[in-house]
């Protein structure tokens, strides 16, 4: 599963890749980004009724999101194409959608000390190289995970 994400959904994006999904997002008009998910063959994913409405009359697959909240928009694209989270197993670069390449920590540059020092695992993006580590950060994460499930509870009930 591909998706191409609107510029609103940005936040939405990052928390695919998080989780495993190869996503793009293209900040531009409407016309752009609609050959760039007709090119790509990517599911584009909007909050902007209009966009899904061209999106609908070409024929391109898409998934119009109305929520509010970040953990809705994830329970529903996860719910509607059977996504399960694959943090940290399949995590992508949340910033560039990059591949991950666990490493040895010590061999990055960067890394706390307590981190390099401890039997933790790091990841370095194959593509814009950033350095991930697991960390401290990690209970947000899970929390918001946490949260996802929850919301996926609550749509399976009103099914
Ligand atoms: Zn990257």
């Amino acid at each position: 599963m591909r998706f191409l994400a609107d510029e609103m959904l940005k936040k939405t994006a990052k928390w695919l890749r998080l989780i495993g999904y190869d996503t793009e997002f293209l900040e531009g008009d409407d016309t752009a980004v609609l050959a760039e998910a007709g090119k790509s063959g990517r599911v584009l994913l909007t909050k902007d009724e209009e966009l899904a409405k061209r999106a609908d009359k070409v024929g391109i697959p898409f998934l119009f999101l109305r929520q509010e909240k970040l953990e809705e928009d994830l329970a529903i694209i996860m719910d509607r194409y059977g996504l399960e989270a694959g943090f940290p197993e399949k995590t992508r670069c949340p910033e560039c959608n990059g591949k991950l390449e666990g490493k040895d920590c010590a061999s990055l540059e960067g890394i706390p000390e307590d981190v390099v020092g401890g039997k933790r695992k790091c990841w370095k993006c194959s593509s814009c190289g950033k350095n991930y580590w697991e960390g401290g950060h990690w209970i947000n994460i899970k929390k918001v995970l946490g949260k996802i499930e929850e919301q996926r509870r609550i749509l399976s009930k009103k099914k």
